[in-house]
């Protein structure tokens, strides 16, 4: 029956995957927390005019809108930067500069569901405003560096470059706004005969063509040599060249802080989004084609969206294609085993003193499930073996008579007699 089914794009999370996303979003929030960026919450559903203002149209066309039963336009959000440029320039209008903020949450797109693509996905965001600085674009990307290696993956790389080497050089022949964001689109899904065409047809010279197409061949993991080139190519288109100059500066910040970050810098890359204005990024595993995140300098956003002019960077990250990742690189979760413990309670009368116990230990911040199915102890132990619990308290009319209980250590095979009042003390000691 197809209604037994998930929809399309949409997954269910079973506890060790739920288990692997939360342990990557508390990453996450750790991480925000470390750079000093304070957590919003911001609603699922916002109106389809404010997340199609900005949108580029891949993302436009492909939205979950609706109209909702009060006959309004809705959709469910697309991505994070519209709710917080929604944020920015009403409520936290007068809010003091810099000002850092993280959301973490799902997102949702009507794309060709394959590898690593969902109709319904999370991120994690993070918004640097008010900072024009290459100090601000170098944080955003060590932090992005910070996230993945606290999640434990290993040999991430970035790609980076800058809208304003392609920007400057198209610009500087006087294409409209609209059809160099028409070239940039073409670029970033690699269709570069496409782009060069469309270029042309709008009136680009030779001499740009050719240093597009230059442009697009330049990439090195030896990023300043590269930055070179760059700088030679795009002599003349004086904003192009700024671009560069800029890009460098972010470059030797992120290089000098003494942690290895694996950087490969492309000329010619290019971000589908429309409002980026600067360096623009995306992190790789090597495991994975697709990328992890990607982010960058969107300078102009916040007025578009009729707030003050607020420079910007900020980043998204993909926590399911982290989680692909991990998963791939075979990463073991650095998390701390947790002691469990099952109660069983020898006969039916016993359960009240079993319901009992299992408060006492919850409210010590020890995990407890209770046997619930009326099942022999012998039968409640293989379950409890199954489950791998740490260890099974027996309630026994003898001992309890003594105020006492039976602790069995399931992984040791051993067990004792404990006073209750002795309890939390033995197992949180490990006194057995
Ligand atoms: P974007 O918001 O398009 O810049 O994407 C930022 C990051 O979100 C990407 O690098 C991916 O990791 C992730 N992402 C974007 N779209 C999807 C999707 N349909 N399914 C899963 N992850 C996605």
């Amino acid at each position: 029956m197809s209604a037994f089914r998930t929809v399309r794009g949409m997954r269910d999370f079973l506890p060790e995957e739920a288990k692997l996303m939360k342990f990557i979003e508390s990453k996450a929030r750790r991480t925000a927390q470390l750079y000093g960026y304070k957590e919003i919450i911001t609603p699922v559903v916002e109106s389809y005019e404010l997340l199609a203002a900005k949108a580029g149209e891949e993302i436009r066309s492909r939205m979950y809108a609706f109209k909702d039963l009060g006959d309004r336009k809705v959709a469910l959000r697309p991505e994070f930067t519209a709710s917080v440029a929604r944020l920015i320039a009403t409520t936290l209008r007068n809010e003091p500069k810099p000002l850092r903020l993280f959301c973490v949450g799902s997102l949702y797109r009507y794309d060709e569901p394959q590898q690593g693509r969902f109709r319904e996905f999370w991120q994690s965001n993070y918004e640097l405003m008010g900072s024009n600085k290459p100090e601000a674009d170098a944080e955003i990307v060590m932090l992005t560096d910070s996230l993945m290696k606290s999640v434990g993956l290993k040999n991430c790389v970035f790609k980076m470059g800058h809208v304003g080497v392609l920007r400057g050089v198209l610009s500087h022949e006087k294409l409209e706004d609209k059809v160099q964001n028409e070239v940039m689109q073409l670029m970033d899904k690699k269709q570069y005969d496409d782009a060069l065409r469309l270029a042309e047809s709008a009136g680009a010279s030779e001499k740009c063509i050719v240093t597009i197409q230059k442009l697009v061949e330049l990439k090195g993991g030896d990023v300043f040599e590269t930055v070179e080139k760059a700088k030679e190519y795009v002599r003349g288109y004086k904003r192009a060249v700024d671009a560069v100059m800029n890009l460098c500066e972010i470059l030797k910040l992120v290089s000098e802080t003494g942690e290895k970050i694996d950087i490969t810098v492309e000329a010619g890359f290019a971000r589908g989004l429309e409002y980026y204005t600067g360096m623009i990024f995306e992190v790789y595993a090597p495991e994975t084609p697709i990328a992890l995140g990607g982010g960058g300098r969107y300078d102009r956003l916040i007025e578009l969206f009729g707030g003050e002019p607020t420079p910007a960077v900020g980043v998204a990250h993909g926590i399911d294609r982290i989680m692909l990742a991990m998963q791939r690189q075979k990463t073991t979760l650095r998390t701390e085993e947790e002691k469990t413990i099952m109660i069983i309670p020898i006969k039916e009368k016993l359960k009240r003193e079993a319901l009992k116990i299992s408060r006492t230990l919850r409210d010590a911040d020890i995990p407890v499930e209770v046997e619930v199915m009326g099942r022999k102890v012998t039968k409640a132990l293989e379950d409890a073996d199954r489950r791998e619990t740490s260890y099974a308290i027996i309630i026994g009319e003898k001992e309890l008579k003594e105020d006492a209980v039976v602790i069995r250590n399931l992984k040791k095979r051993e067990q004792r007699v404990v006073k209750i009042e002795n309890i939390i003390e033995t197992i949180k000691n490990n006194k057995l």
